[in-house]
């Protein structure tokens, strides 16, 4: 609320053998998180960021600064483990609490979070990232689900679906790119919110660079 961490987002899902392996997972966290955005994870997805060192307390020094700030007050990673890949209700249930406990809006579509699946593969992901979005999630997905073929459906998942349950679907395949329509999304909600305004500046976030050693 004070404009320390901008969002959180759930990162989740498979490795896609139409992306070099874990590339945009790494990719897409390390951008979420140097714009102060909070990550939790689950699934192959979590593991491609342990991997980079990601989930770590040291990581912090990807973050940006008031991101960072939190993480080194409370001793935590920016990046957060929450379970396997059927696990991923367990970020319905943060945000949930979020509404709840932490007084933000009054449904999960007014937080301030978003949702992706950066190299999804299996049927399960489709299912699970149709849920999140049918919750009120922003969620992007790379690789598009095979409905493109399909106007009607297509355009009721990109965009008709956000009027009727407060979530909808994009589908982008370059991790930065799709970090930015996520940083865009939970700017547009922290606005509808009447939230602070970012306490530092984007431009002072780390520049991007290697991950720790593992
Ligand atoms: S469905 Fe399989 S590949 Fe996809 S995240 Fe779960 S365990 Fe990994």
């Amino acid at each position: 609320m004070d404009g320390r961490i901008r969002g959180v987002a759930g990162v989740v899902g498979c490795n896609n053998v139409k992306i070099t392996h874990d590339w945009g997972h790494v990719e897409m966290v390390k951008e979420l998180i140097r714009n102060d955005v909070a990550v939790l994870q689950t699934g192959c997805s979590a593991i491609a960021c342990a991997k980079a060192g990601l989930m770590r307390p040291e990581a912090a020094s990807l973050a940006g600064k008031g991101l960072r700030e939190i993480c080194e007050a409370v001793g935590i990673a920016p990046v957060l483990h929450v379970g396997s890949c059927v696990d991923n209700s367990r970020i319905l249930l943060a945000a949930v609490e979020m509404v709840n406990e932490g007084g933000l809006g009054d449904d999960i579509s007014d937080l301030p979070v978003a949702g992706a699946a950066p190299e999804w593969m299996s049927e399960k992901a489709v299912s699970i990232a149709t849920y999140f979005a049918a919750s009120g999630v922003f969620t992007v997905i790379a690789e598009p689900f095979p409905v493109m073929g399909s106007k009607v459906v297509r355009e009721y998942l990109t965009k008709g679906m956000e009027e009727d349950l407060g979530g909808m679907l994009a589908f982008e395949k370059d991790p930065i790119k799709a970090a930015h329509l996520m940083i865009d999304h939970i700017n547009k909600k922290r606005q509808a919110l009447g939230l602070a305004e970012m306490m530092y500046d984007p431009v002072e976030a780390p520049a991007r660079a290697a991950v720790p050693a593992t």
